[in-house]
């Protein structure tokens, strides 16, 4: 099995943590791994800085990738659910501040016509 983990930063200036890529070279085809954002600059082949760290262990067999695209699409499916929620409540509380609004401004306009 391969092993995973979310992020991986490096001692770089860049303070971001490196993205998780993955390979396409016909070696490593399908392997996870870390690697600084300034590692390579496109079309240059200069290091700039020189962090690098596998996620897969080896090259992953064909059922091991399946199986963590499963995981993938797992997690993200449930930050999905997460976010639809988060909207919904918000779109809600919205709703109900719109209502306040509306319910000052009438009180508002009551006020002048009595002034
Ligand atoms: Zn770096």
């Amino acid at each position: 099995m391969s092993s995973s983990s979310s992020s991986s930063s490096c001692y770089c200036s860049s303070s971001a943590p490196s993205p998780l890529k993955m390979a396409w070279t016909d070696e490593n085809v399908g392997r996870r791994f870390f690697g600084c954002s300034k590692y390579l600059k496109k079309g240059d082949f200069v290091f700039h800085c020189k962090h690098f760290r596998w996620v897969d262990k080896s090259f992953p067999t064909l059922r091991d990738r399946v199986w963590s695209m499963y995981a993938e699409i797992d997690a993200l499916k449930e930050k999905n659910e997460e976010f639809e929620i988060t909207v919904s409540n918000l779109m809600k509380k919205s709703k109900k501040d719109e209502e306040l609004i509306l319910q000052w401004k009438t009180k508002a306009q009551d006020l002048e016509k009595e002034v």
